[in-house]
């Protein structure tokens, strides 16, 4: 038996032949073309904004990722896990913005999602899908923060949960899924090892599949925090957005958000979408430099400290290059160095405390000014993916690269004044 559908779903789209396919039709890819035959969910605009316009939002007070979901891939009656994701700050980065000869850029701060990474915003979706088809247990593999999104969410609704993560995975995203009470496969491998391995392992045992550009729905929770950007921004999209990618379905969630927007004529263009990938993962920033085809151009040996962008062969590829091609925009590569370097640079300029990856997106603004591809009055978002506290390790590492150290001192208030006088902080006249 047929179950419905969702009314404003028209179709699943392959990316690779164009074939659609009704959603009820296919589980995951197309058939036709295995793993690499990645789905774009097609919407009925006109369906859509009989549901939802820019006025109702006005008056919306549910500050969560699902005021939009008229633009999500839900059935009317399904209902969403209780915490709270979306809606995270759109920061006005004036100090910042000017110590770089720039006018207008905005952090949009998605370190504070509830397991403090953007991954919330598809793993919610995740879990309402797993619970439409009434599965018993999901799984994703993961680099470590979908996977600690997947656990959280699922704990918030008690939905049993696989999680396949490389045992190199930071400490404090493996603490999260132990904490949320998921079962952890440590995988002794990269994270493409994990992701084989969990499509085998859903795929024997029917367990509801999570994993990042195999599933169809993920890339339209991502969607949401273009939406929230261009809300928070009264509608006048960003000129330019820069985002760190690694399998580059956060960058083709952006794309979409920004796309459902224009088809709706609530925002008069797109954005350019400048893509930033680590020196030791750019197959994507390789591809398109070479112009190369990203169907058959093989897997690279990845490594960066940004763990959350490391994928020697990014899986959502195909909507990474539409979204930086069909924008105009570009990747840019960023060394691990500039990567550290703009953990406290972030912080020290706005406040905001990213981990590698989301500082990644900060260093690659500044590679994009130094090369003259940003000018001083374009209107520029910087998506901060994850929190800082996911990685410690390498927040230390940022701040001793730069030699920032703690001054440690003897319990008696001698040593304290010592260290104070050392560090001119005596009296008004050090104000900063
Ligand atoms: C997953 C992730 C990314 C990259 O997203 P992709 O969709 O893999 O390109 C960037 N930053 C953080 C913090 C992430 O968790
Ligand atoms: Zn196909």
């Amino acid at each position: 038996m047929r179950k419905p559908g969702v009314e404003h779903i028209l179709s699943l789209k392959c990316l690779i032949c164009g074939k659609e396919y009704h959603p009820d039709e296919v589980e995951y890819v197309c058939p036709d073309h295995g793993d690499e035959g990645i789905l774009d969910v097609q919407y009925d605009y006109e369906c859509i904004a009989r549901r939802i316009s820019q006025g109702d939002l006005l008056h919306n007070t549910d500050y969560s990722m699902w005021r939009y979901r008229p633009l999500l891939p839900l059935r009317a009656d399904a209902s969403v896990p209780p915490l709270l994701v979306g809606w995270t700050p759109l920061l006005r980065a004036n100090r910042l913005a000017a110590e770089l000869g720039l006018k207008h850029v905005w952090i949009k701060d998605d370190g504070r999602q509830p397991t403090g990474s953007l991954k919330d915003r598809a793993s919610a979706i995740a879990v309402v899908k797993a619970q439409e088809k009434g599965a018993q247990v999901i799984t994703t593999a993961s680099t470590g923060n979908a996977a600690a999104a997947l656990a959280g969410l699922c704990a918030s609704v008690r939905q049993r949960n696989v999680i396949f993560v490389p045992q190199s995975a930071p400490p404090a995203k493996i603490a999260q899924l132990l904490v949320f009470g998921s079962q952890v496969l440590l995988v002794q491998g990269s994270y493409d090892d994990a992701f084989e391995l969990c499509l085998l392992a859903a795929r024997e045992y029917g367990w509801y599949n999570r994993n990042t550009a195999y599933n169809p729905y993920m890339t339209e929770g991502k969607k949401t925090v273009a939406l929230e950007i261009c809300e928070q921004m009264g509608w006048q999209a960003p000129d330019a957005v820069f985002v760190s990618v690694g399998d580059g379905c956060i960058i083709g969630g952006l794309h979409k958000g920004f796309r459902d927007l224009y088809h709706l004529g609530w925002i008069d263009h797109i954005p350019r979408l400048i893509g930033v990938q680590a020196a030791g993962s750019a197959y994507l920033y390789e591809a398109w430099v070479n112009q190369e085809d990203v169907l058959t151009k093989p897997p690279i040996a990845a490594h960066t400290v940004a763990d959350s962008i490391s994928a020697g062969l990014p899986r959502d590829r195909l909507k990474a290059m539409a979204a930086v091609r069909d924008t105009k925009g570009a990747f840019v590569r960023v060394s691990d160095d500039e990567i550290l370097a703009a953990i406290p640079a972030l912080a020290r300029g706005s406040g905001v405390f990213a981990e590698p990856a989301g500082a990644a997106a900060y260093a690659g603004l500044l590679k994009a000014l130094s090369d003259g591809q940003v000018h001083a009055d374009e209107r520029i978002v910087v998506l901060v993916t994850g929190n800082g506290l996911k990685d410690v390790p390498n927040a230390m590492r940022s701040v001793e690269q730069i030699g920032t150290r703690a001054h440690v001192v003897e319990k008696t208030f001698a040593d304290v004044q010592r260290v104070v006088q050392q560090l001119n902080l005596s009296g008004a006249s050090s104000s900063v």
